[in-house]
């Protein structure tokens, strides 16, 4: 595919902000891309180089780009950094430069989607030194073969700012529709011959010409006897295949629009529902093992339900962590996952997934970050511990102090996540506990769909406990209030955090926060923001950041909403906690466009935020503003797309009305 007519599909994108109609464009651009580009296009379309277990990232930073626009425009960093100031997107500044160099359009020769991914991963895998000047080539070269629109859109997406607005949602309503059938029952497609309603009903039928049809014999009756006419017409121009339902019930291949038939007609409006849930539940479900869009389109291409269906886990390749709901009492918690519930403590470190094959084990955070280097410690410990060939364990890991037998604060383990030097002198300073609560996969068998209470005892048959090192979370199955509250109030007392409520029940649900897991924590709740934005400091604060932009997550579109600037919490000395010189130095890195002293920044860093109060506001995206906000921590264990959600403001708004 040509990366001109990707850039075609991210204007039309760009120019709606309605999910149905973003859903629609992508599954067109999907449904119109050759099987060997699709795996590339599906990422690209959500503003990334690479799917989210990879551990590539194209990681280049403005001033690099500013670099490369110099050198493929032949025109002074200066112009160029003058002109972002002014209009604050480099992508546009881009395009600008791009349109005054007239010979290129001379020149110009197509530009592949492929050749752009390919400099992408040859910029992810670059490193050490002179690693720099070759990436800063390697865009260039890009920018030099591209068009003026290309050119921005291609400066959005290695400075990973595309800003269409595609997050996972979309992508996976928009594989269902471009690969599988549109089902439709009675209700949605018969309708009395009534003037506007007849035109209507003709409207729809005839957007469906030249299609193949697999219907019920119910319907096509009921159709014809609505309007003899009209449905004459549609079967003279359709393949029309009558099927009973109980075949078109059991057999999916039907649904597959490459092999079966573009639509579907069933009778029955809850058999339909059932359909069309079942064709997004199987793309929804395939992600969840694979972890990876690009390989969900791909076989829902290929092969359809089936195709999904077979997609297996593999060790070393990371999924993403079921995600807690929050509650504020026992009853509350009980009635979210029932009872009897399996009670944990929650232990206040950070979550790793650890896999492991043969003796190699790998560590990656909650946002799947590998960190296996930094924790050689917890290597060994797993070799040594878990008697498992293959698997995939969670787990949290606290900083343990065995010698006065206390936890370590958040804060200083997290010390260790980020180490590259001296890692071995770190791990005998702040040396850890693991403390197991879940698996997923074991020997060749993928435990997604196994009950909860079920994983945990296979988790206990392979784990050999080593004390203060690696064990078991602690757990009591109870239905009974009283030893609830008696539990809590023992994890407290040692040093954790709170409690987790599971269903003993439940499946694992990769990246959902579904209820099956719940956390009660006594402090005031918090929220988990994104730093969007920030202002330079005045006076004694001058070349410091100082008012720093949050934001929560649209879920939907994967989209930031600000709720307001945060100045507090921070501190003006280096030793006291989160100094401003800290934020400052690796914000001003992720500076994406400025404006007289306001800059937006790449969304990735994740703050814990107190507040006196969330207020409705007209100021900010989110339509909500915090009051007071103060910083409590940075959270170095999530990214972006593990911060709060708008629906979780909206609850905590609601919930603060009602009190
Ligand atoms: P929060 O980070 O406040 O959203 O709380 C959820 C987190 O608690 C999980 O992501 C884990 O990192 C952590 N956690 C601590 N103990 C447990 C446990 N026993 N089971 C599950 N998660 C736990």
């Amino acid at each position: 595919m040509e990366y001109s007519l990707l850039v075609e599909y991210y204007k039309r994108l760009e120019e709606t902000s309605l999910k149905t109609e973003k859903t629609s464009i992508v599954s067109e651009l999907l449904a119109g891309t050759a099987p060997r580009d699709i795996e590339v296009i599906a990422q690209l379309v959500m503003g990334r180089a690479f799917p989210l277990w990879s551990e590539e990232v194209v990681g280049i930073a403005s001033n690099l780009m500013i670099k490369a626009i110099s050198k493929a425009d032949g025109v002074k960093e200066d112009e160029i950094i003058a002109k972002w100031k002014d209009c604050g997107d480099l992508g546009n500044v881009a395009e600008e430069f791009a349109k005054k160099k007239s010979q290129r359009l001379l020149f110009q020769k197509a530009l592949p989607v492929s050749k752009v991914y390919s400099n992408l991963q040859r910029i992810a895998s670059l490193e050490g030194r002179r690693s720099q000047e070759k990436k800063l080539l390697l865009i260039a070269e890009l920018l030099s073969l591209a068009s003026p629109v290309d050119a921005r859109f291609i400066v959005r997406t290695v400075l990973s700012d595309l800003r269409v607005g595609v997050a996972e949602g979309i992508m996976r309503d928009a594989i269902a529709k471009a690969f599988f059938a549109d089902v439709y029952w009675k209700a949605t497609l018969f309708q009395k011959n009534g003037k506007g309603k007849k035109k209507r009903f003709e409207k729809m039928l005839s957007g469906m010409k030249g299609k193949t049809v697999i219907a019920e014999d119910k319907v096509m009756d009921a159709l014809r006897s609505s309007d003899g006419k009209i449905i004459e017409g549609f079967e003279r121009d359709n393949t029309i295949i009558v099927k009973d339902i109980l075949e078109i019930k059991k057999t999916g291949s039907f649904f597959q629009k490459n092999l079966g038939a573009e639509y579907v007609f069933v009778d029955d409006a809850d058999i339909g529902n059932k359909l069309k849930k079942r064709i997004v539940g199987a793309v929804e479900e395939a992600y969840e093992v694979a972890n990876d869009y690009g390989i969900v389109a791909r076989l829902a291409l290929d092969a359809g339900e089936m195709g999904l269906s077979g997609l297996k886990m593999e060790v070393m390749r990371p999924i993403k962590v079921m995600l807690a709901k929050k509650v504020e009492t026992v009853d509350e918690a009980f009635s979210v996952v029932g009872t009897p519930a399996a009670l944990e403590y929650k232990y206040d470190g950070f979550r790793m997934q650890i896999h492991k094959k043969g003796g190699d084990v790998r560590i990656y955070t909650r946002r799947l970050e590998n960190v296996t280097e930094q924790f050689p410690d917890v290597v060994s410990y797993v070799r040594d511990g878990i008697s498992a060939k293959e698997c995939i364990v969670e787990g949290e890991t606290v900083g343990f102090d065995a010698k006065s037998g206390k936890y370590m604060a958040f804060q200083k383990i997290s010390r260790r996540i980020r180490r590259k030097y001296d890692i071995k002198k770190m791990a005998d300073e702040i040396p850890v506990v693991v403390n197991l609560f879940d698996i997923s996969y074991l020997d060749g068998k993928m435990l997604l769909k196994m009950p909860f209470l079920q994983r945990r005892l296979t988790l206990c048959s392979i784990v050999r406990e080593i004390p203060d090192k690696l064990v078991v979370a602690k757990q009591k199955i109870t239905d009974d209030a009283r030893l609830a509250e008696e539990f809590y109030a023992e994890s407290l007392s040692v040093g954790n955090e709170g409690v987790m409520f599971k269903n003993i029940e439940a499946p694992y649900k990769p990246g959902s926060r579904v209820g099956y897991m719940i956390k009660l924590k006594p402090i005031m709740e918090t929220l988990d923001l994104v730093i969007v934005g920030a202002e330079w400091g005045r006076g004694k604060r001058s070349g410091w950041l100082s008012s720093f932009v949050l934001a929560c997550r649209d879920e939907e579109t994967g989209s930031f909403l600000t709720m307001g600037k945060m100045g507090t919490g921070i501190k003006e000395k280096q030793d006291a906690g989160v100094s401003f010189d800290e934020l400052t130095k690796v914000l001003s890195k992720h500076i994406l466009r400025e404006k007289k002293n306001a800059v937006d920044v790449a969304p990735f860093m994740v703050v814990e935020v107190a507040y006196e109060e969330i207020q409705k506001s007209q100021n900010y995206s989110s339509g909500y503003a915090l009051r007071f906000p103060r910083l409590i921590k940075v959270r170095e264990d999530r990214g972006a797309d593990g911060a709060d959600c708008l629906s979780r403001v909206e609850e905590l708004f609601g919930r603060q009305r009602g009190r």
